[in-house]
Order: C-alpha cells, then structure tokens, then sequence
C-alpha cells in the first residue's frame, strides 16, 4: 500500500515521532543520553531531536553485528536475498514518509526524493541476482594440481554516508556487503539522519537483529567506527578531507583495513562547438543536480569547458533556462530547488559566490537570496559565473551548491590539461556529434565515470567512483561485490591414486 500525500508533512512525519538508533534489534538512544539537535532547512525552524552516539554506542553495535554474522553468514545468499524482497516491498509502501523527511531534514525538492527512492529497487532486486551470479576461478598454474579461489565474507562493515541523498544512500549502498554476508554498522551524517533511523524501522522488520545497526552521530562516532578492531572493511561517503583523515586513522589503529572511499569531485563538462545547444544547457543544468540536490552532488559538472565559438550564446541560453527554476520549501510540489542543508553550508556557499565576484569572475545570474522564500531557509538562487578563469577558488575547489562556472576555450590540448588540471577526477563529459573526437576526448579525460552526450545519470551495474582524490573503490557493480570478500586460494596438490585406490580396494 502506498501512503498518499498528507496537508502538513512535518507533523505528520516528524511531530510526536520518536527517531532512534537500532542495535541489535532494539531502538536506542545514546548510551550517555546525547542528542543532536535537528533543523528544518527551509525554515531555520527546531524540528526534534536524534540520538548522538558515542564509543560506547559504536561498541554495542559493533558487538550486535558480530554477534549476528555467522548465523547470517550461514543464510547462503537465497536466504538473504528473501530478506532483500520483504526490505524492498517495504521501501514501496513508505514511499511518501522516507520522501518527505529528506525533504524536511536534507533541503532536496521533494519531487526528486520520490526519484530517489524509486531508484532504490533496481539496487534492492539487482544485489541479490549479482551475488547469485557470482563465481570463483579454476586456475590452471601448474599440472596435475587444483588451485581454486574461495570467498569469506569480511565480517562486519562499517559504512559512514554523506549528507546529500540521505535516504537513498542508506538504503542503497549497505547492500553489497549485506548480500555477501557481512553484517553492519551504518553511520548517517548528523546533517541528515531522520530518513536514515526511518529506514531503521523497515530494516529491522525484514532482516534478522543485529544484521543491520544503525547508529546516528557525528565525527566521534565515525571515528570510533573506523578504528574499531574488529571492523575490517570501511566504506565511507564524504569529503577529501575527512577520506584522508579516515585513511590515518584507521592505520593509527593498528589494525590493516580494506577502505572504500567515494569522495568529492570538481567535475568537467567538455562542449565542443558542433552541438545542439539547446540539448546541452539542457545537460548541463541536469548535470549540475540543481533540481536534485540543489547541486550539492558529487558527480555535479560544475565546471563547463565551452568552444568559444558558442560561448556566448551558450551563456546567455543557459542564464535564461536557469530563471524558470522555483526556488522554494523543499516539502513544496512546486518546488524546483530547496534550501542547502545548513546554514554553516549556505555560508560556506555564499562566501564562493563573493570570492568568484572578487577575483573577477562575471555573474551572469544568482547567488543571492530568493525575495519570496521564508527567511531563516538556507536558500540560494542557482549561480552561473562566466569567465572564470581556472586559477580562481570557485575554478578550483568543490563548491558543492548551486554554482556553476563557464570557462571559454579555444585549443584542444589546453583544454584537455585544464579539464585534467585538478587533483581530483570523479566525473566527466563530452558534447560532441563527432564519434572520433567524443572516444578520443572521453579515452584523455582523468576521470572515474565519463559521459557522452550526457551527464550526472548512472545505473546499476555500471563501476561507479574516483580517480585522483576522488577516492577508491568502484561502486554499484560486481567490483564491489568483491570488495565485501576476502579472496582466499585452495591449492591442492594431487598425488598419483595408485596407492590410494590399493589401500581402499583392497
Ligand atoms: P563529510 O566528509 O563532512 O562527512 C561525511 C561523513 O563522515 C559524515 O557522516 C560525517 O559525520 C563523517 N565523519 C566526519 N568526521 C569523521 C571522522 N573523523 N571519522 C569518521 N567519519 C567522520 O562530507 P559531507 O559534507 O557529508 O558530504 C559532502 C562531501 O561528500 C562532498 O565532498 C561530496 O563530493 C562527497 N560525496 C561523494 C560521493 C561519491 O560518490 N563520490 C557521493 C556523495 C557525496
């Protein structure tokens, strides 16, 4: 049954609604009663307040999830997979709820988290057919022994996740390492937890306790997460820097780890001036998770490498397009773009879009706040700066907001260094209707992902994650099923059964 549109949203899933950690089958607070507290990013409005979890917590959960492995382990992936069908019958039918609270507590348009948690059951239903598909290796290394290759499971995973698509971050990416037989421990960001300890509520009625803890908190809570001894595969979501903090400390540990890291990318969009131009601002508005996200998405092509010959007219098209988008509250349906997620981030945004005017850069539109939008929301009007010159910070660093830079180029190969100029390589694409130019230039771009005449869309099955410091690890494919197994080898050496088959047979 899907739950069907309600008048106010925050009292109807938010007010007198308790949100609570689950370990070991149980809703929990903070073992020391810490609590962080929640606003609504629309309004700057208290909403409730959440679990804050300390080591104590992280200890308790850790213990649940090992607790739990074996039996869980001993499934097979069959028994698991039945787990996978109630958990995704389940996201059909808290559709609306898990939509409005990121909504509510992220800032994303509502209209796109419905989106968000439609795309969740190709990865429910996908995980389990990879894993029942999954198979080891004969090798033939020398004659007459058998090598085989066997897979383990890690154990317990410990999965730390970003702030910006909340819900289906939590229920996506925990599920490779569930099929495998790992349990887990999950830790949302203190930004975006209410759809997270929501999901909990439905992982606890379709999986075995234990299998799945979710504990909410900040830092110290991922911190004790990653140098916990007995969490041996860490799969984190979130920034450079705290991926490179992640790497130190789970070294300091003393303890060797297998790390994921899926971390922040500054993106380059190529367009060559033979395109359609209408097709391209099209993709490069898309690609920029404005309606989304209010671009605060990894993948966003915030950085547009267009032919001086359609410059601009691609400027002034775009400048155009980007008016029609309503910025407004999030949990709105006429809402386009939503407020960021907090007001720290909404300043660290507003402080790019001053630096971009200071160091020169035009602003064509944007950047400054909406006349209508309520005043304690963390809103900005979508930014589009032209002529941005690649040494200036918003040419530079990940913004991650609403704010777009146009750079106009003339020779190939500068371009080509300029788009690869950066130390980070998450996403790129190519505009093109020349087939040679668009394999040439995507085979020359130092990224993890690269599009062709399209941009931001990737689907299950496809390698997703970085290069450079855009992290390691691929995603959402059988590379990461593998990722959650530890490879071992049997080699057995075959004697002559003569003797074997004398003492047997007599
Ligand atoms: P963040 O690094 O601030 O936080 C991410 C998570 O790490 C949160 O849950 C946070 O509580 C936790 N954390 C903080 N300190 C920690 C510590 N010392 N030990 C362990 N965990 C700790 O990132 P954010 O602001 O939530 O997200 C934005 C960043 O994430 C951007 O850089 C974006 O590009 C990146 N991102 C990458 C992808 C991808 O797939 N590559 C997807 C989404 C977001």
């Amino acid at each position: 049954m899907t739950e069907t549109l309600v008048q106010d949203p925050i009292a109807t899933y938010v007010g007198g609604r308790e949100f609570k950690m689950l370990i070991g089958g149980e809703f929990v607070d903070a073992a020391d009663g810490a609590e962080i507290e929640v606003f609504d990013p629309s309004t700057g409005a208290a909403l409730t307040r959440v679990p804050s979890a300390g080591a104590a917590d992280v200890e308790r959960a850790v213990a649940a999830a090992q607790a739990a492995q074996p039996a869980w382990e001993a499934l097979g992936v069959a028994g698991r997979s039945a787990c996978f069908a109630r958990f995704d019958e389940l996201l059909t039918e808290h559709r609306e709820r898990l939509a409005m609270l990121d909504a509510i507590d992220c800032g994303n348009p509502v209209k796109a988290m419905r989106i968000d948690v439609d795309i969740c059951h190709a990865y429910v239903r996908g995980w389990p057919s990879l894993a029942a598909a999954m198979t080891g290796d004969v090798i033939p290394a020398s004659p007459g022994n058998l090598h085989y290759t066997a897979h383990r499971p890690y154990g317990v995973v410990g999965r730390i996740t970003a702030f910006n698509h909340p819900l289906m971050f939590a229920a996506t990416r925990p599920l490779p390492s569930l099929i495998t037989g790992n349990t887990l421990v999950m830790k949302p960001s203190p930004d975006t937890s209410l759809s997270t300890l929501a999901l909990a509520e439905l992982f606890h009625e379709a999986f075995p306790p234990g299998v799945v803890n979710i504990v909410s908190g900040g830092g110290d809570a991922g911190d004790a997460l990653v140098t916990h001894p007995v969490v041996k595969r860490i799969a984190f979501t979130g920034s450079v820097p705290t991926g490179l903090l992640i790497q130190r400390r789970a070294a300091e540990s003393g303890h060797v780890k297998q790390l994921s890291l899926e971390l922040g990318g500054k993106n380059a969009m190529v367009v060559f001036p033979d395109v359609d131009l209408d097709e391209v601002v099209e993709g490069a508005i898309y690609g920029m998770n404005l309606d989304v996200c209010q671009g605060q998405s990894c993948g966003s092509n915030s950085r547009v490498l267009v032919h001086r010959r359609i410059y601009d007219q691609f400027v002034a098209k775009m400048a155009d397009r980007l008016g029609e988008y309503r910025v407004g509250v999030a949990y709105e349906e006429s809402t386009d773009v939503g407020p960021l997620v907090s007001r720290a981030h909404y300043d660290r945004v507003a402080g790019f879009v001053e630096s971009g005017v200071a160091e020169g850069a035009t602003l064509v539109r944007g950047g400054d706040r909406p006349g209508d939008a309520p005043e304690g929301g963390n809103f900005i009007v979508p930014a589009l700066f032209a002529d941005v010159r690649p040494e200036m910070k918003i040419g530079r660093e990940e913004i991650f907001g609403p704010v777009v830079s146009v750079f106009p180029w003339d020779d190939y190969d500068a371009m080509i260094e300029q788009a690869n100029g950066l130390d980070l390589g998450l996403t790129a694409s190519v505009w093109t209707h020349d087939l040679d130019v668009a394999h040439k230039t995507a085979d020359r771009l130092d990224a993890g992902y690269v599009w062709v005449n399209d941009s931001t869309r990737h689907y299950f099955g496809t390698p997703f994650g970085g290069s450079k410091n855009s992290g390691t690890g691929r995603e959402e494919s059988p590379d990461e099923l593998l990722s959650y197994l530890e490879q071992k080898v049997v080699h057995t050496r075959l004697r002559d059964p003569q003797a074997a088959l004398a003492r047997m047979l007599g």
